[in-house]
């Protein structure tokens, strides 16, 4: 094949314009046989894990996750949750009130490497593994391991017999390697909330009673033996003979692997033109049927909002599941409780579906970065949800988020977005926080940068980071990059403090014969890029725009926002501001600073000044 020097150079340029960022990262392979007995709700299984230490270190330990013990009184998470000023009502005490048939448990009863048995020791939720010979940099060794569990009554996310009476909602349910990046291990211990796993491929085979009807992770590997509404159509299911049938499903490029199982599931399939194909696994009875049909429109229409917004979803599946104790999000699944009005159904299944693309795909480190996860997440499913299922859509999508983060601000219990998931005070200002204020962090991206940068840099940050666990400073830097601008003073302020943005406009004064001078002061400890818009007595609008110094740069002028007739930089030292207008006082009506509302300014009273 010809090819020219520049087209040579072109694509050797782009290509490095699109370069993957060169971050190490370990990679797993599981492959998991499971037998579960539903008489007893225990189980016992097998797991070979071929891992591959991709680090430039020499590791002498492992951890692995064995998050079932946390179903048992006295455990770090019942004392947690029996101890926290604002309890989760789901959890409360009802870990310490559980029965021996009603814990969980997850036991490893023998563990070895390349063949040689290893030392180890349950702690709580995690087994600390010694290695005798250690882990080489760049090789891979084989974890074989004998393990058994107890399914807890469900308390929290997993478990059996939930409230709606689903019988095994089984997330979380083996014993899972834990993390080892550049920041070294993430062997947390199971309080209550936030995950974190490595990459990898699962193969996992579950043997069940046959009436069971399952879901989850996975593509189902024999669909024609399973039936179910697996079986590839015109196929007749041949199912073997026996009480029991196994499962075998296989899920690529995954960090985690979730299943539920119910014998009364209706399984739904539905295929959409892109290739995904979506199931829907619900009890069917009063309180479903309606609502979860209808969800057969949205879960798709969802998939493709997503997808042209956020990067396209890189599964062939998508399965949303009735289980667990409201939503949470695994790998192409979700469990959400079933019992909704449709409003609420919709809401929580766009929720968890939307953080395929930061959970499942992007997959922040959730402890130390949990606003990355569900304040992304939460601003997603707010415009997703706005769009596909307002009856008059907002043109403030976002608006409870800000709420939510006013009414931290105002509590004084507000904790900064770089406090890790499990240490956050209370419950309120863990959830306030990621949720909302995480969800702020990106509308107000979008002024400070414009709405066209922040859209166009969500989705490089897909193309960049997916698969990769971004951190705070990746997303600033794919920001900087799109926009031109330096963003690391919004990242310092917004995520590692609680020092919050308020200013307003002081005076607006006549000024040398003819014009007029305007006076802003910031009053907050927080600098930020001001729009100041001002209305004359004719009803036009002009708008002066103030970038910090400290962003060497400005954003392009947006639209919808009136004309820019200046920009005039803010030294973010000084208090106050002066801005000359070429026209009398007597032409101005009112001046405003940030009338989008976008920015989140504390106090807004201020803001406004009418003449
Ligand atoms: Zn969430």
């Amino acid at each position: 094949m010809k090819i020219s020097l520049s087209a040579f150079l072109f694509c050797l340029l782009s290509f490095a314009a699109f370069a993957q960022p060169d971050r190490w990262q370990q990679a797993v392979k599981y492959e998991m046989e499971v037998d579960m007995d539903v008489q007893k709700n225990q189980y016992t299984g097998t797991q070979k894990l071929s891992y591959t230490n991709n680090s430039p270190d020499t590791l002498d330990r492992l951890f692995y996750h064995l998050y079932y013990n946390a179903f048992q009184p006295n455990s770090m998470m019942d004392v947690r949750s029996r101890t926290i000023a604002d309890p989760d009502r789901r959890v409360g005490d009802r870990i310490n009130n559980l029965k021996s048939d009603e814990i969980g448990y997850l036991k490893v009863n023998s563990l070895t490497l390349d063949g040689k048995a290893l030392d180890y020791e349950h702690v709580g939720t995690i087994l600390e593994v010694n290695l005798s010979e250690p882990i080489l940099p760049n090789s891979t060794v084989t974890l074989d391991m004998k393990f058994e569990g107890q399914v807890p009554l469900q308390i929290r996310r997993a478990g059996r017999d939930n409230e709606e009476g689903v019988r095994y909602s089984m997330s979380q349910w083996y014993p899972k390697l834990a993390n080892y990046d550049y920041q070294g291990w993430h062997a947390n211990p199971y309080i209550g909330r936030e995950f974190y796993g490595n990459w990898g491929d699962f193969d996992v085979k579950i043997t069940i009673d046959k009436s069971y009807v399952l879901g989850g992770t996975g593509y189902v590997q024999n669909p024609n033996q399973v039936g179910h509404g697996y079986e590839e159509e015109g196929q007749k299911v041949k199912s073997p003979r026996g009480k029991t049938l196994t499962w075998h499903f296989h899920a690529p490029k995954v960090h985690d692997f979730m299943w539920a199982a119910d014998p009364n599931y209706t399984h739904d399939k539905i295929e959409m033109d892109n290739g995904v194909t979506v199931h829907h696994l619900y009890i069917k009875n009063e309180e479903t049927e309606e609502n979860w049909s209808k969800l057969k429109e949205y879960t798709p229409a969802a998939i493709e909002f997503m997808s042209e917004h956020f990067g396209e979803y890189p599964y062939k599946q998508y399965s949303v599941i009735q289980g667990g104790d409201g939503g949470m999000e695994y790998p192409m699944s979700t469990l959400i409780t079933g019992h909704r009005s449709l409003g609420s159904l919709v809401g929580v299944m766009i929720h968890e579906l939307a953080h395929s693309w930061f959970h499942g795909v992007l997959a922040s480190n959730e402890a130390l970065h949990p606003w990355m996860d569900e304040g992304f997440t939460s601003y997603a499913s707010n415009l997703a949800m706005n769009e596909l299922f307002a009856e008059t859509p907002s043109d403030d999508p976002q608006r409870g988020s800000y709420r939510g983060y006013f009414r931290l601000v105002q509590s004084g219990l507000e904790e900064p977005l770089s406090t890790h998931a499990d240490h956050y005070h209370i419950n309120a200002a863990y959830g306030a926080a990621s949720y909302n204020k995480g969800a702020v962090f990106l509308e107000q991206l979008g002024y400070i940068i414009g709405k066209e940068n922040r859209d166009q840099g969500m989705l490089k940050y897909w193309d960049t980071w997916q698969f990769k666990h971004p951190n705070p400073n990746d997303v600033i830097r794919v920001m900087e990059k799109q926009s031109g601008l330096e963003l690391d003073w919004y990242k310092e302020y917004w995520v590692y403090t609680t020092k919050t943005i308020d200013y307003a406009v002081n005076s607006v004064d006549d000024y040398n014969g003819g014009k007029s001078k305007i006076t802003l002061e910031r009053k907050g400890k927080m600098p930020m890029p001001i729009d100041l818009v001002i209305t004359y007595q004719d009803g036009s609008e002009e708008l002066v725009y103030l970038p910090l110094v400290i962003m060497r740069g400005e954003k392009p002028e947006e639209e919808g926002m009136p004309t820019r007739i200046k920009t005039q930089r803010w030294p973010w030292t000084n208090p106050t501001i002066e801005v000359t207008i070429d026209r009398p006082k007597s032409d101005i009506k009112s001046v405003e600073i940030d009338p989008s509302g976008r920015m989140a300014d504390v106090d807004r009273e201020n803001n406004r000044l009418e003449l």
